[in-house]
């Protein structure tokens, strides 16, 4: 399970920073589009689960 987690946690990271890369408002940080806001919660979501998990392991 935890390398399941780690490796949804990578994907998302790889996602965010991908679009990020391409995406001007995105890079700036202060006015995420639509698509950008999705991923960015999503990796949010799943860097705490992951970070929880290192900790209470
Ligand atoms: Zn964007």
């Amino acid at each position: 399970m935890a390398a399941d987690l780690y490796t949804r946690y990578m994907a998302a990271s790889d996602q965010w920073r991908a679009h990020r890369k391409g995406c001007p408002p995105c890079t700036d940080g202060r006015s995420r589009c639509a698509d950008g806001t999705g991923l960015w919660e999503r990796f949010c979501r799943l860097q705490d689960a992951y970070l929880t998990h290192l900790r209470t392991r």
